[in-house]
């Protein structure tokens, strides 16, 4: 087997949870948060967390390679305010050395958002637009190299964005400019969410579509640096640049995107990464999403 699905389990109560929670749903790779995502500061992990985590990761099967951790929502390493950027950066160090006390070697993470108050008119305007971008990449790479600096052993895995209000990472042109700038390349890698893509306006609905996507990921990012994905599907349409995911085959991508994908060698080894709104199905979903393979 070359594929590993799973989806974003619960770790409420530990760490831990989120593994059984994983093989309850007979999912093979599983995302987590290592912390409340929505608290600054987390309770340190203790050994005994620590070694329960890497023993019952070792009994599930499930192999570190195929955990995707996701950081804290509050993190935004491409803040315009010293103290937030700095408390950013901080959290997003302690979010590296929490994967690698539990022995994981991946951190998903969206990249940043330059939050400048602009008007739909000036945002259209790409001469206005491209500066206030770029400057703000330009933190986020700093970001990420100040934190491969102070940690090791785990990769800073970048997702793309749907581009809504002022995050960016929603082109492939904007997670190459970052990965451009990152010092240890070996260290870097990125995650393509598919309901993101989609509403940010890369289609991947038909074969011809799917391949053109996927063709310029190539030529502009790399499939080297792919090191996750999220397999969900869109409420909103192409291009809406509004981030609502939903249930695989419900919404506006539709099942075709997801037996090519199923199908497509670029994505086997990595985790596949369930983000659905209906965690009652999942299981259904895993199941859905193996059937696809053609043998
Ligand atoms: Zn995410
Ligand atoms: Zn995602």
């Amino acid at each position: 087997m070359s594929k590993f699905v799973g989806a974003h389990t619960s770790a409420s109560g530990g760490v831990e949870n989120a593994i059984s929670h994983a093989t309850s749903i007979e999912a093979k790779a599983f995302a987590l948060f290592t912390k409340n995502q929505r608290q600054w500061v987390g309770k340190p992990l203790d050994t005994k967390t620590i070694d329960t985590f890497k023993r019952m990761l070792a009994d599930s099967g499930i192999l570190p390679k195929h955990v995707l951790p996701h950081d804290s929502y509050l993190i935004n390493l491409g803040h315009p305010e010293a103290e937030q950027l700095q408390k950013s950066r901080e959290a997003f160090i302690d979010e590296l050395e929490r994967c690698d006390l539990l022995g994981l070697d991946r951190l998903n993470f969206h990249p940043g958002s330059h939050l400048a108050k602009i008007t739909k008119k000036e945002k259209e305007d790409e001469s206005i637009l491209w500066p206030i971008e770029k400057a703000c990449l330009d933190v986020i790479a700093e970001s990420i190299n100040i934190a491969l600096d102070k940690t090791k052993n785990v990769k800073a895995v970048i997702e793309n964005t749907a581009g809504q209000g002022s995050n960016l990472g929603y082109k492939f042109e904007h997670l190459a400019y970052i990965i451009d700038k990152i010092e240890d390349k070996s260290r870097v890698g990125i995650c393509i969410d598919t309901c993101h893509m989609f509403t940010a306006g890369y289609d991947i609905r038909t074969r011809e579509a799917y391949d053109k996507t996927w063709d310029e990921f190539g030529q502009i990012v790399g499939f080297e640096y792919l090191s996750g994905m999220h397999i969900n599907d869109s409420k909103p349409p192409l291009g809406s640049r509004v981030d609502r995911h939903h249930s695989i085959g419900q919404g506006e991508i539709g099942y075709d995107a997801f037996k090519f994908l199923m199908n497509d060698p670029r994505m086997d080894d990595i985790p596949l990464i369930l983000e659905t709104i209906d965690e009652t199905i999942w299981a259904d979903e895993i199941k859905m999403l193996y059937s696809f393979i053609e043998k």
